[in-house]
């Protein structure tokens, strides 16, 4: 196996060939030529409309800036299962509190 280098491969956009419906919701129509997001899903990929992909990609930005946080400061508790059971007061405060 290669070393990673990267998480985002498995994800890109194309143009949708035909019609079809997004595969988050089959209310969302994606026209043909459409922009699509396509997503790795084993040996094929899933398609979403742009809506889809919005949420997706920010819910997705969101916990890697997370686990980005993590990395640069190792030393904080951010996941939920490492807070103790005493719970939020344990944390240091912001700096600019
Ligand atoms: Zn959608």
């Amino acid at each position: 196996m290669p070393r990673v280098r990267s998480l985002v491969e498995r994800i890109s956009f194309d143009r949708a060939l035909r019609a079809h419906d997004c595969q988050a919701s089959a209310k969302h129509r994606v026209s043909k030529g459409e922009l699509r997001l396509k997503v790795r899903n084993g040996r094929s990929w899933d398609h979403y409309c742009l809506a889809c992909a919005q949420q997706i990609l920010r819910k997705d930005v969101a916990y890697l800036q997370m686990m980005l946080d993590v990395a640069a400061v190792p030393g904080q508790v951010l996941f939920a299962e490492e807070i103790p059971a005493d719970g939020v007061q344990a944390l240091p405060a912001p700096p600019d509190a």
